[in-house]
């Protein structure tokens, strides 16, 4: 009886202590900061911001990051397949493909539809919400193949779901897979009539701030702003890649906040904001067009005024927020404009390279016929294999992939004699043949294989120990069916028309993102030397006094750190009035120090 007393005393102490003593640092759960945003811009290279500072207009768009932040100009992602879906993955969960399992936007996987890819957040055991009336809900979506959690999910697991967790964007896989399993929400747009909707994974139906939003006639003025002649009754692709676009998915951000009082808990809340304006544009005119710089000068104006409303409508303003700003992945030139200063930049004419690698599989394993052993509707970097036409063929998939790794080169020899056909052999037998006669000018640039690997080697870790190696072993992903994954040269792509462009590979063009952190921990400056997009979930997990998402594999960036003494956060108003009725007040003295 007497030790339970003991016992009882003890357990009194310990809980007078955890309410009085103050903690020694500011943590998600005494809500420093209020609001944790992490903005993604799809499609986005760092060298941008440096390239047209100068027409940033005032100090509080991408200036706030690169005159008041911690800047960062050396952040590349460390794997191969640069998508978006993979890119947005990469950030929320702070892990790359072989982590988290996100490969690409979109792969085969026959147990679950056997007529196209798979969206990788499309889930058919849920409905899409908010749907216009009459119009398809399935399927649904979801983060079922996110492999990994997020910096939001450990923020929610760590405070009981007391935290709120959501992710905005215009594309589905943009607001889901960087928020996470367990986000309270995630909204992005029905591509035709430009609604936000969300699905049956979060919630039943669409909060009642979100059908106000669908319903103000917001939609038709950003149609009205994007101004474009236009109209193929398709939002996504009439409005998208306009700057009318950017200010419409902000405003919904603000209608988010508010709606759901995001930074109005007593524990940290957090958003994931994607803004896909940059990306539809940037697949078209690519990134040295004077339309995409017009549209990087759209958005900074636009986050110029989101930050201003976060400031005002945030309790204590935007010193209670910490802003990353990041982007999926970048982008190569548009083919045309690096082939003219002199690189081999060409473009890939897939579909006779599926045919090509097909004729091979049949020739070798089925002469005569006609079998689809490549899918078809294929995205580089991964060639997809259809399984059960080798196992008719008694192939199994080492084999398999084996078989077409074989065959690339080959493949790749018969896109470049496509384009430039070798001359004909018009020399007697038995003479040498003549050289080629020397070129007057450039040559057309030609299709070239760089690597390949396949998936039984990924899964196995059989790359080179190498920077390459490395960067190729993040980008295995247990998801899907066989593949192997295809890598051409620099500065080539498949499809991308005459003036479009693409992401997808290990160069680092594409893998070059801006990472940049706003917030009262923050010590601004420019850091130069290498990071990594994956370093944000990491370095928010550890300031927010969270554990790192389940496979991170990021690094805190304390190099960018202010002593903890030095952080100060505004009292929001609100705050003093919780403390009067009841809450101790924070001590000024330095009793922190003694509760490390
Ligand atoms: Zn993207």
């Amino acid at each position: 009886m007497r030790q339970l007393k003991r016992i009882a005393a003890l357990l009194l102490i310990c809980t007078l202590t955890l309410v009085y003593v103050p903690r020694a640092c500011a943590t998600a759960y005494d809500d420093h900061p209020k609001l944790v945003i992490i903005l993604i811009l799809d499609q986005f290279r760092a060298d941008y911001l440096e390239r047209y500072r100068a027409d940033f207009k005032d100090d509080n768009g991408f200036d706030l990051f690169l005159n008041h932040g911690a800047w960062f100009p050396d952040c590349y992602f460390d794997y191969a397949n640069t998508k978006t879906a993979p890119g947005h993955a990469a950030i929320g969960t702070g892990a790359y493909t072989d982590g988290n399992g996100i490969g690409s936007n979109s792969w085969w996987d026959l147990a679950r539809n056997k007529k196209r890819p798979i969206s990788a957040v499309e889930d058919e055991r849920y409905a899409l919400v908010g749907m216009p009336a009459g119009e398809k809900t399935t399927p649904g979506a979801s983060p079922l193949n996110l492999l990994a959690s997020t910096v939001g999910d450990e923020l929610r697991l760590d405070t009981l779901g007391q935290s709120e967790v959501f992710g905005v964007s215009l594309k589905d896989r943009a607001a889901i897979l960087p928020a996470g399993a367990t986000a309270n929400g995630a909204f992005w747009i029905d591509p035709v009539s430009g609604r936000f909707i969300t699905s049956s994974y979060y919630m039943p139906q669409l909060p009642a701030w979100a059908e106000v939003f669908d319903d103000s006639g917001r939609i038709v003025q950003a149609r009205q702003e994007a101004g474009t002649m236009i109209n193929t009754g398709n939002f996504f692709n009439d409005v998208g890649p306009t700057t009318a676009a950017v200010g419409y998915e902000l405003d919904f951000a603000e209608a988010l906040i508010t709606g759901e009082n995001l930074g109005k808990h007593e524990t940290t809340d957090m958003l994931t904001i994607s803004i896909s304006s940059t990306d539809i544009l940037g697949h078209r005119v690519g990134p040295d067009s004077p339309e995409q710089r017009a549209m990087i000068d759209a958005v900074d104006a636009n986050l110029s005024d989101f930050f201003a409303w976060l400031d005002k409508n945030i309790p204590g303003g935007l010193g209670n927020v910490w802003i990353a700003l990041t982007a999926d992945h970048g982008v190569a030139p548009v083919p045309a404009v690096a082939a003219k200063l002199g690189l081999n930049a060409a473009g890939i004419d897939m579909e006779g390279l599926v045919k090509d690698v097909n004729d091979a599989m049949n020739m070798k394993f089925s002469p005569g016929e006609q079998v689809e052993y490549i899918l078809p509707d294929q995205d580089l970097p991964y060639l997809a294999l259809n399984p059960p036409a080798f196992t008719r063929a008694g192939i199994d998939e080492p084999e398999a992939e084996d078989a077409v790794q074989r065959a690339l080169p080959a493949a790749f020899a018969d896109l470049r004699n496509a384009i430039a056909p070798p001359p004909p052999a018009e020399t007697p037998i038995g003479a040498p043949a003549p050289p080629p006669p020397p070129a007057m000018s450039k040559l057309p640039p030609l299709p070239r294989l760089y690597r390949s690997y396949t998936r039984v080697q990924l899964a196995q870790g059989q790359v080179p120990p190498t920077e390459f190696g490395r960067l190729i072993a993040h980008s295995y992903t247990p998801n899907g069916g066989w593949y192997v994954m295809v890598i051409p040269d620099a500065f080539q792509m498949g499809g991308p028309g005459r003036t479009g462009t693409n992401h997808y590979t290990p160069y680092s063009y594409d893998r070059h993102v801006p990472l940049a952190l706003y917030g009262a921990p923050f010590a601004p400056g420019t850091y130069r030397g290498r990071v990594q997009p994956v370093d944000i979930a990491a370095t928010f997990a550890s300031l927010l006094g969270v554990n790192q998402p389940s496979a991170s594999v990021g690094q805190i960036l304390v190099q960018a750190l202010k002593p903890a003494s030095e952080v100060k956060y505004p009292e929001p108003a609100s705050r003093r009035r919780v403390r009067r009725r009841g809450r101790p007040t924070t001590q000024k003295s330095n009793a922190s120090e003694k509760n490390p």
